[in-house]
C-alpha cells in the first residue's frame, strides 16, 4: 500500500509545476493568455507582460478572482531597455531565480518581398527575433541559478513551410527554431531544455482580421486534415507539457500544434476517404 502510495505521489510530481516559476511574455491575449493559465493550472507561479496597461490590470485582477498566482509588468519587449527592467522585475519578484521563460510575444505585416520597407522588416525581426535572443541571453543567470530551467518558444509553421504570411515573418520563424537547436546543446550543461512550439492557425487577436474572411477559412480548413482551427487552449497544453517533469528528456525539437497541416503533402479538396474507383487494381 505504502510503495503504491509512493509511486502515486512521484507520478503527480512528474505532472506538476508546483514550486516553480514561469515568465510568459505577452500573457493578455491569444496564446499568451491560455499558457499563463495552464502554467498556473500546474501550480507555477507566473509573471508577465504587456505593452496595455489597462488590460493587463484587467487580467491580473481575473487571475487573482480564479485563485493563480500571476504578477505582471508593463513592458513592450521590442525595446532593449524595457527588456532589461522586465528581467531585472522578474529576478526581484522570483528571488534571482527563473524555471520557465515562454517567448511569446511575436506581430507580423503581410506584404509582398518587394514592397517591404527597412522599417517593416526592422519591427518584425525586432519584435520576433531580437527580442526574444536578448531575452534568452537577459533570462540566462536566473534560469541556471533555478538549477532546473525550461525556455519555449512560440514559433510558427511559417517557419517551417511557406504559408503566405510574408517572408520577413516565416524567416523570424525559422530563425527561432534554429535557435532552439542551438541553445538546447549550448544550455544542456545549466540543465536548461528549449523547445518550440509552432501553431498553425489559432483563433487570436493577432489573426482576427484573417479569420474573419470565410473564403480564406475555407481555403485553411481544407488545407487541414482536422478541418478546422486551433484554439489557443490546444497550443498551450503542449507549451506546459514541455515544462513539466514528465518532459525532462526533451529538449531542441520544433513541434507542430496543426490539425496535421505540416503532414499534408496532397489531400484533394472533396476528399471523403479511398472510394473505390480511385483504389490501385492490385493482381491477386
Ligand atoms: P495576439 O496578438 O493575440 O496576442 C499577443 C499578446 O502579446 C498580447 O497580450 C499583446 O498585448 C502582447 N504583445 C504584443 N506585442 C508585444 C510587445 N511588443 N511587447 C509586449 N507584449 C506584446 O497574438 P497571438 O496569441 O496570436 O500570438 C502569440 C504568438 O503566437 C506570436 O509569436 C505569433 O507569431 C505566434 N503564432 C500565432 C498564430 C495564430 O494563428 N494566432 C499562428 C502561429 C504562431 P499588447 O498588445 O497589449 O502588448
Amino acid at each position: 500500500m505504502a510503495k503504491a502510495e509512493s509511486e502515486c505521489s512521484l507520478r503527480a510530481s512528474r505532472w506538476s509545476l508546483k514550486g516553480t516559476n514561469a515568465l510568459v511574455t505577452g500573457g493578455t491575449r491569444g496564446i499568451g493568455h491560455a499558457v499563463v493559465e495552464e502554467l498556473a493550472g500546474f501550480g507555477a507561479a507566473v509573471h508577465t507582460c504587456s505593452r496595455n496597461e489597462a488590460e493587463l490590470t484587467k487580467c491580473l485582477k481575473e487571475w487573482k478572482s480564479k485563485g493563480f498566482l500571476v504578477s505582471g509588468s508593463v513592458c513592450d519587449a521590442s525595446v532593449k531597455t524595457q527588456r532589461e527592467k522586465l528581467i531585472q522585475e522578474v529576478g526581484s519578484v522570483f528571488n534571482g531565480k527563473l524555471n520557465i521563460l515562454v517567448n511569446n510575444v511575436g506581430t507580423n505585416m503581410r506584404k509582398p518581398t518587394v514592397e517591404y520597407t527597412s522599417e517593416d522588416y526592422s519591427f518584425i525581426l525586432g519584435t520576433n527575433l531580437d527580442s526574444v535572443y536578448h531575452l534568452c541571453q537577459l533570462s540566462h543567470p536566473l534560469l541556471k541559478a533555478s538549477g532546473v530551467g525550461n525556455v519555449v518558444f512560440i514559433s510558427s509553421v511559417a517557419g517551417l513551410v511557406d504559408i503566405s504570411s510574408g517572408s520577413i515573418y516565416g524567416a523570424s520563424k525559422a530563425a527561432i527554431n534554429q535557435l532552439t537547436k542551438n541553445l538546447a546543446c549550448e544550455w544542456a550543461i545549466d540543465n536548461i531544455r528549449t523547445n518550440s512550439v509552432a501553431p498553425w492557425y489559432t483563433k487570436t487577436s493577432l489573426v482576427e482580421h484573417l479569420l474573419k474572411n470565410k473564403e480564406f477559412i475555407e481555403e485553411v480548413t481544407n488545407r487541414t486534415p482536422l478541418h478546422r482551427i486551433a484554439e489557443p487552449e490546444e497550443v498551450s497544453s503542449l507549451v506546459a507539457f514541455l515544462c513539466l517533469p514528465a518532459a525532462s528528456y526533451i529538449t531542441g525539437q520544433v513541434i507542430s500544434v496543426d490539425g496535421g497541416f505540416t503532414a499534408n503533402g496532397f489531400t484533394s479538396k472533396n476528399f471523403i476517404g479511398y472510394k473505390k474507383d480511385l483504389q490501385d487494381e492490385v493482381e491477386m
